[in-house]
């Protein structure tokens, strides 16, 4: 039910994030008189004048980077381990306030703003013991007298570009990884979220202190626009480019950072869906169906966009999930009983009235979608989300729009479900609910879902750390985090030794110089 109730008796968002800012030891000076704007979705309201960057600074940061990574470099793993541990503490310490402010500018409810903390805290752990485990394999030679093996080593400082809808996982994803594989990293958040970046910095560097000896320059943020995230992606002193955002934007960096021959790990949209089967479990359904597709306002790159049921049990779900839609508690954030906070500004907004437009004009059946509570909070965007009964899968259906709309397909057979599932551009995150253990295996086979992550009776959305996370076509084909995505942050380095005392070569070639 949307709660009238809901906001009242908070704090200003712009005092309460004052508040958090100084508990998180974020100097004044870095926040306040800036030249970029920084506004809450709660209210609409200022919360942060930040100074930016210029794209001189920019390239200063990366020769300060380059210092850093030949000192860090030469640190060993097992220590590197350490700083990041400290880091986890940090932010163990700080996951109330951290994740309040993630709230605060992003917009999430609170037990998000705290999984978020949660997902760094749990990122460091893993990079903590991932520090005595950068394994290398040793390779049978085919020449008596040789062995070969595999070494890792750090590759060098690692540009880190994210989006605003994780200001701050992402980041972590990243450096936790890079920072025990012995890179130096250098951070440009999302314009619209460089607070919780601050205080992201402001937490590393206690922890850089507590550590003792980490050299200057060795997590360096960089706030800006598109123009400071350039010279990450053009210069050859940063071998490692990892960007989160819209394809729009991947398509921009992937080109730039091939064409130096840099590597670039790219993390972009998605266009997720869900398969619905007869014999599917419909109240486990449905409670998945509805966190993964309005969870995080539709403001996740996993989050559920498509909807894929089988006409046996389309009466049966559809009806349930449109009443689940119509309830469903939207408001301040902040505010217990709320499940839906606002969208991040008006863009979004328009960017979803633009695309209900287009379903509508195609016929299609909509529920939901209205803007509310827009005599209140004018300059805030919290809409219902959008139940949308869709005939076919149009052109709008494949486009990601960054909102909480969920398109329902109707479908008669698996095969045609698993072709509609993978007929859009974007290849990130899926699932199918059924209890047929043909259908659920036929999901995960090479013939089925074509996506970087596939899900059986859970929904798209809410990955854990341990796995790789990332997706095809044009989701980008990058992996982060868990399983051994760490060797994208570190160079591969094949070693023959010959401890013999003969020459042979490889294939039987002979080339006898007398
Ligand atoms: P966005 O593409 O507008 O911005 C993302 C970042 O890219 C920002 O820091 C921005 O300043 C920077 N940027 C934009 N143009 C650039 C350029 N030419 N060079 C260098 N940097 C540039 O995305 P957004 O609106 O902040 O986030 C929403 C999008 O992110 C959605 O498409 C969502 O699916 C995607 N996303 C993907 C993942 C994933 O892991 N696949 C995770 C989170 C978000």
């Amino acid at each position: 039910m949307a709660n009238s109730e809901t906001g009242k008796g908070q704090r200003p968002v712009a005092e309460e994030t004052v508040q958090l800012l100084r508990a998180l030891g974020v100097p004044d000076k870095s926040w306040r008189n800036g030249t970029r704007t920084v506004r809450s979705p709660i209210t609409g309201e200022i919360i942060g004048e930040v100074p930016e960057a210029s794209p001189e600074d920019a390239a200063q940061a990366v020769a300060r980077s380059v210092a850093a990574f030949e000192a860090w470099r030469t640190v060993p793993a097992p220590r590197r381990g350490e700083l990041v541990r400290l880091l986890g503490e940090e932010l163990r310490a700080h996951k109330a306030e951290l994740g309040r402010l993630v709230t605060l500018e992003a917009g999430k409810i609170v037990s998000e703003g705290l999984g978020e903390v949660q997902e760094m805290i749990d990122i460091c752990d893993f990079a903590v013991g991932l520090s005595r485990q950068l394994y290398g394999l040793t390779i049978a030679s085919e020449r008596p007298g040789h062995r070969m093996m595999e070494t890792w080593h750090p590759v060098g400082p690692v540009g880190i570009i994210t989006a605003f809808n994780f200001p701050v996982a992402v980041w972590s994803w990243n450096a936790a990884l890079a920072l025990v594989a012995g890179d130096s990293v250098i951070w440009k958040p999302s314009e619209k979220t460089p607070l919780t970046a601050l205080a992201v910095q402001a937490l590393f560097e206690r922890a850089a202190s507590a550590f003792g000896g980490a050299p200057e320059g060795l997590s360096q943020l960089l706030i800006g626009g598109a123009d400071v995230g350039a010279v990450l992606t053009d210069d050859t002193r940063v071998p490692v480019v990892s960007a989160t955002g819209s394809t729009r934007m991947g398509r921009i960096v992937g080109e730039r950072v091939a064409r130096r021959f840099g590597r670039s790990i790219l993390e972009l949209g998605g266009n997720n869906a869900a398969i619905v089967r007869p014999s599917a479990d419909l109240d486990l359904s449905l409670r998945g169906i509805a966190f993964a597709a309005m969870g995080t306002a539709g403001q996740r790159c996993t989050t559920l966009r498509r909807l894929i049921v089988d006409g046996a049990v389309y009466d049966a779900l559809i009806p349930r999930l449109v009443r689940a839609y119509s309830s469903v508690g939207i408001g301040d954030p902040r505010e217990a009983g709320t499940l839906i906070g606002p969208l991040i500004d008006k863009a979004a907004y328009e960017g979803m009235q633009k695309a209900l437009d287009a379903a509508r004009a195609a016929g299609a059946r909509i529920h939901g979608g209205e803007r509310v509570r827009a005599d209140e909070r004018p300059d805030a965007y919290y809409v219902r989300p959008a139940l949308v009964e869709i005939g076919e899968q149009i052109e709008i259906v494949k486009h990601e729009t960054f909102a909480p709309i969920l398109y329902v397909l109707r479908t008669s057979s698996l095969e045609e479900a698993i072709a509609l599932h993978n007929g859009v551009p974007q290849g990130l995150s899926s699932s199918i609910f059924t209890n047929d253990l043909r259908e659920a295996e036929t999901f995960l086979s090479a013939e089925g879902s074509d996506c970087g992550i596939a899900n059986v009776n859970i929904g798209p959305s809410g990955a854990e750390i341990g796995g790789a996370f990332g997706g095809e076509k044009e989701t980008g084909g990058g992996r982060e985090s868990g399983s051994d995505a760490w060797k994208a942050y570190m160079r591969r380095a094949t070693n023959t030794i010959n401890y013999s005392r003969s020459l042979p070569l490889a294939q039987g070639v002979s080339f006898d110089i007398d």
